[in-house]
């Protein structure tokens, strides 16, 4: 493996009932406080008064962004900034999922600037500071609750870009509570399933030599969460599948299963300029794209590393044959697990055809003529794996 640090601040409060702790983690940080939520859902289950009740205890001052969409855009960063700008806020509560998280990060970021955050988003400019942010988390899905990245759209400009600031955007606590969990409906349960495993995957597909451990986290991950994943969508009400997948969310994008080595995480990209041009759901635009990434990246070379998955994680029989077959074995049964959970197949679920293939191609690569870890893809790949996915 490579050499490498591991840094991770963020403290994680997991249980039931940990919201508890909540005014004693803000209070560490100041009485003026910004919640930051998406479209409603926690007014619907209550979680909202909860955490207003519990700030109410230490006498917050407490300001509110509502109305974060699923894919957060860069206006409504700049709402936020505004107000923690005009209201002088010292902290900032993202009560919400990862688009409610990743907002938040940028506006905590861009308090603390009068650069543009598109700027910094887009890499332009750098983040130099930040105001300090933690979270309340109610969907388990990117693992953005204990990471520094952020995923941030220009819906004028119809692009979506990760970025990070390091410890600047790593969340100071993430309370995961899997209870907050029981109301996410279905669908948004199975496109945090296909999330966390793709991030697990993204991982998996490196061309680092001896990560044994590594490897094993990965496979742990992913044969747990595909066992959960029928059960909890046959009780969403499960506390003990909810946890279960909460904590594999988490684990799988907090950079403790790449130590010592970089994943791919071209499949990321590319979901990425599909959901710019088309808003889709993150997580069913992974489990379409995923299994066309590998086929199409798949050879001789490689295949060992997809007959390891195939075999330890997909119960592929690899008897008499070659590893290529074995690996191809492994990516059609990792399509028919998604599909058999009730993810999209193909991108014309999303009424998405050939009329964008091209301007879909040509975002992945607006940031680098090349992307991807593990094979380098150029836009004539984007094109060949966006058309095998229609
Ligand atoms: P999300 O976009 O935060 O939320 C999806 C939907 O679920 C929203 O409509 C939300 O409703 C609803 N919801 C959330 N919690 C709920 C609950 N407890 N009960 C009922 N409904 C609930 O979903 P996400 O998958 O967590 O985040 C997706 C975004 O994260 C994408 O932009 C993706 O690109 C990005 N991402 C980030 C990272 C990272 O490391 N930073 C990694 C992967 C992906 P309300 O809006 O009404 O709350
Ligand atoms: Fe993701």
């Amino acid at each position: 493996m490579d050499n490498f640090k591991y840094y991770n601040p963020t403290k994680l409060i997991f249980g039931k009932g940990q919201l508890e702790t909540l005014p004693k983690e803000v209070q560490k940080y100041g009485n003026k406080v910004l919640i930051v939520y998406g479209g409603g859902s926690i007014k619907r289950n209550g979680i909202y008064d909860h955490v207003l009740a519990k700030l109410a205890e230490i006498n917050a001052e407490v300001f509110e962004l509502p109305g974060v969409e699923p894919n957060p855009r860069i206006s409504t960063v700049r709402k936020g900034v505004e107000i923690c700008k005009r209201e002088d806020i010292e902290f900032i509560l993202a009560v919400g999922g990862g688009s409610t998280i990743d907002c938040t990060k940028a506006i905590a970021v861009g308090a603390k600037t009068d650069v543009d955050m598109w700027d910094i988003v887009t890499k332009k400019e750098r983040a130099t500071d930040a105001l300090p942010f933690g979270t309340v988390l109610t969907l388990a899905a990117t693992g953005s609750e204990m990471n520094s990245g952020s995923v941030i759209t220009n819906w004028e400009t119809n692009e979506k870009y990760g970025w990070g600031a390091g410890a600047y955007t790593f969340p100071k606590f993430s309370i995961l509570d899997p209870e907050h969990t029981m109301s996410v409906p279905r669908d948004q349960t199975v496109y945090g399933i296909v999330d966390m495993m793709s991030h697990v995957l993204e991982h998996y597909f490196h061309q680092t030599t001896n990560t044994p451990i590594q490897d094993r986290f990965c496979e742990g991950i992913l044969t747990t969460v595909m066992e959960t994943a029928p059960k909890l969508l046959n009780n969403l009400e499960s506390y003990e599948h909810r946890e279960t997948v909460m904590l594999g969310g988490t684990l799988a994008l907090n950079n403790m299963l790449n130590m010592g080595y970089r994943g791919d995480w071209a499949t990321h990209n590319l979901e990425h300029a599909v959901s710019a041009v088309h808003d889709i759901p993150h997580g069913g635009g992974l489990a379409i794209l995923f299994p066309n990434w590998m086929r199409h990246v798949i050879d001789d070379e490689n295949a060992h590393r997809f007959k390891q998955l195939a075999v330890r994680v997909l119960d592929v029989d690899p008897t008499g044959k070659s590893d290529k077959e074995v690996g191809l074995e492994g990516i059609n049964k990792l399509s028919e697990f998604w599909t058999s959970i009730g993810a999209p197949a193909r991108l014309a679920d999303y009424n998405i055809d050939e009329s964008t293939v091209d301007e879909m191609a040509e975002k992945t690569v607006t940031a680098t003529p090349q992307y991807g870890n593990f094979k380098k893809l150029t836009k004539q790949d984007s094109v060949e794996i966006f058309k095998a996915s229609l």
